[in-house]
């Protein structure tokens, strides 16, 4: 799985993909993520990639021909590897397709190859970036940020921990296990100010059905 973002902060993400799962995951080239930065491709003097948006308003709006210069750039190179590939362009966007499990879950069962991911920065994105790449918009909440990198790092995390043998125990994926939103190690007391906080006594006691009927009545 390949992942190119369009970012003019790339900085921000390479931190968090640098750590973990995810990192391992791109050393054992489960996954790849690179970087392309807007600012590369303007043809302003400034390297200017922003404007005021048409009809007023405030703050300010990415500008259509960088980014779709970095989508053809990828594009081109996607196509040179001349093997089967199936692309997705994803915009983050807070009014798109809400984010979810199952979004994540059909990006693989749908065997998209790489996965192209814009963030938006002030205002947002020119509509015709959308319209020329017939991109999909996806939000990742009901809420907004102040700009997609956020956004791009759950999507990459969230696919990332679904592609095969990149957790390291593939029960740990929910959908393959009972979950529990519960859980606890050790030590079996812990005293915090004078009181004592003791892990459920089921859970010690060994007995398996009992353990799993406890774990579904707390799962999601
Ligand atoms: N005025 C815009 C807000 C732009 S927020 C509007 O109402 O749509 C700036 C950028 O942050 C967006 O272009 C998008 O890329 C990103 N962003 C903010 N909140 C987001 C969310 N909940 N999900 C996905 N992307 C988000």
């Amino acid at each position: 799985m390949n992942f190119y973002i369009i970012t003019i902060f790339p900085k921000m993400i390479t931190a968090y993909i640098s750590e973990s799962i995810i990192a391992r995951a791109i050393k054992e080239k489960k996954i790849a993520v690179s970087f392309y930065n807007p600012r590369d491709f303007s043809k302003k003097k400034n390297k200017q990639i922003d404007d005021k948006p048409y009809s007023g308003g405030p703050g300010m709006v990415m500008m259509v021909d960088s980014i779709a210069c970095a989508v053809k750039k990828i594009q081109q190179k996607i196509q040179r590897r001349k093997t089967k590939t199936k692309t997705k362009i994803i915009i983050t966007s807070p009014s798109g397709k809400e984010f979810t499990n199952q979004y994540a879950e059909g990006i693989l069962r749908k065997k998209y190859s790489d996965i192209i991911v814009i963030c938006g920065r002030y205002e947002g994105i020119d509509a015709r970036v959308k319209k020329i790449f017939k991109a999909e918009e996806v939000s990742i909440g009901n809420y907004i940020l102040t700009g997609g990198e956020i956004p791009a790092m759950v999507i990459i995390d969230a696919i990332t921990r679904r592609v095969p043998l990149v957790l390291g125990n593939s029960d740990s994926i929910e959908e393959n296990r009972i979950a529990s939103s519960e859980m606890y190690t050790r030590p079996e007391i812990y005293k915090f100010n004078n009181k004592k906080y003791q892990v459920p006594k089921i859970l010690l006691s060994g007995d398996h059905k009992k353990i799993e009927s406890w774990k579904q009545k707390r799962g999601k």
